[in-house]
């Protein structure tokens, strides 16, 4: 209905990518984080990184339904974070770039990301400001042709391996949001340094990074923009971070239910298969309606896109349902598999631990119901 014979035959390119290129190394990457430059820069040459951008730096020109279909079949990936690490490059860290940028950081950042020459990665958050935005402290004053950076962010995904950040710092302290800058930060500068590695829960084939600057010299032609409009950038960077959420939730909770179905019919218990119970039937078939709810959300979502309209409403509502129902969904799965889910051998246990961040990461449940509210006008 939304997806005509163009788009399926991409999807087709992109499951058979995922299926021969990643999800037979999964459990390797789980063991010692996926390798970027290697993976993107396949993923570049079959123009999976560029989708929507403008074919004069590489991009496919391509609407909202081809990057709706990427996403969604990144979904099928065995472990949120490879899918995780590619919606960075892609939903987090360049649509800034592409929409604000100059010619100069189009050309030296945008088009290496689209290519899969260049990883890069997204630094908000720090250790002292992660849902208020606003706290942040990082601080890049102007001087004679450069910023000075110096602070530092944490939980910085692809932040290991990253050859750029798109990194969002105070320009100067006065009060009110016009006080930021969005820099493109190359990571070979002299002051920057990689602090820490984190050991995290989950989404363990994705590196996520604790970083440091220490009187780093950024160029001013690295600004995006407006060195007082970082923040309202960052805000509407935002609304592409957290869509990118919402077509692979609704793939992986597709596959987690089919594979617990599965289950269910060859598990014995009490002498029949585990899928006679009702019980069971009835909770899955209630999250396959949810998902189709959240599914119908995200196209309405794609249509009002398409159209221009401001979505930050309805993307705060798809970010909130799908953080919930990915939860709910992987432990409850788990549940059904019994004492088994709860061994590293089954995949259900890779999505239980993977998924507790999607109402964390990119705007925690609560800060999607405080925009919703503030929206509703309450
Ligand atoms: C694996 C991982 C990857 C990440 N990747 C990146 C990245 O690439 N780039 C980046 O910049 N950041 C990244 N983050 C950071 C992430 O966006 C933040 O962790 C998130 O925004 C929450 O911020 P915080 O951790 O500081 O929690 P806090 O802001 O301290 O909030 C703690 C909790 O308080 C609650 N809360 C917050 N606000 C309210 C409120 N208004 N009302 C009621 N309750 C509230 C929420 O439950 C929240 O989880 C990542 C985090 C993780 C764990």
């Amino acid at each position: 209905m939304y997806f005509n014979e163009t788009h399926e035959a991409f999807r087709a390119s992109v499951k058979k990518f995922v299926d021969k290129e990643i999800n037979p190394h999964m459990d390797e990457w789980e063991e010692k984080t996926a390798p970027l430059h290697d993976l993107f820069k396949k993923m570049g040459d079959l123009g999976f990184l560029g989708v929507r951008y403008d074919p004069k730096y590489g991009g496919g020109g391509l609407d909202y339904w081809f990057e709706t279909v990427l996403l969604e079949e990144i979904g099928h990936i065995h472990g949120m974070g490879v899918s995780t690490a590619i919606a960075v490059q892609t939903n987090m860290a360049t649509p800034a770039i592409a929409s604000f940028g100059s010619e100069y950081l189009k050309q030296t950042y945008l088009k290496p990301a689209i290519a899969g020459d260049m990883v890069c990665a997204i630094a908000v958050t720090e250790p002292d400001a992660g849902s208020d935005v606003f706290a942040i402290k990082t601080k890049a004053i102007k001087k004679d042709g450069y910023y000075l950076l110096n602070g530092s962010k944490t939980y910085i995904t692809n932040g290991v391996q990253a050859d750029f950040l798109t990194l969002l710092a105070r320009t100067d302290e006065a009060e009110g949001y016009h006080s930021f800058g969005l820099f493109v930060v190359p990571t070979d500068l002299k002051g920057f340094q990689v602090s820490k590695k984190l050991d995290k829960v989950g989404l363990k084939s994705s590196d996520t990074a604790e970083l440091f600057f220490d009187e780093v010299r950024v160029p001013v032609e690295n600004l995006i923009g407006d060195d007082r409009e970082g923040f309202i950038i960052q805000m509407k960077q935002f609304q592409h971070e957290r869509f990118a959420v919402l077509p692979g939730t609704c793939t992986a909770v597709q596959d987690m239910i089919a594979m617990t179905v599965d289950y269910l019919r060859q598990r014995i218990v009490f002498g029949r298969p585990l899928i006679t119970k009702q019980v069971l039937r009835h909770r899955l078939s209630e999250w396959i309606t949810r998902n189709e709810a959240l599914r119908q959300l995200t196209y309405h979502i794609v249509r009002m896109k398409e159209e221009g309209l401001d979505v930050t409403k309805e993307i705060s509502m798809g970010k909130l349902l799908a953080g919930q129902l990915i939860s709910e969904v992987a432990s409850g799965c788990l549940q059904m598999h019994g004492g088994i889910g709860f061994m590293n051998e089954m995949l259900i246990s890779r999505y239980f631990r993977d998924s507790r961040i999607m109402s964390i990461g990119a705007g925690a449940d609560e800060v999607m119901l405080e925009i919703i509210s503030r929206i509703e006008g309450f």
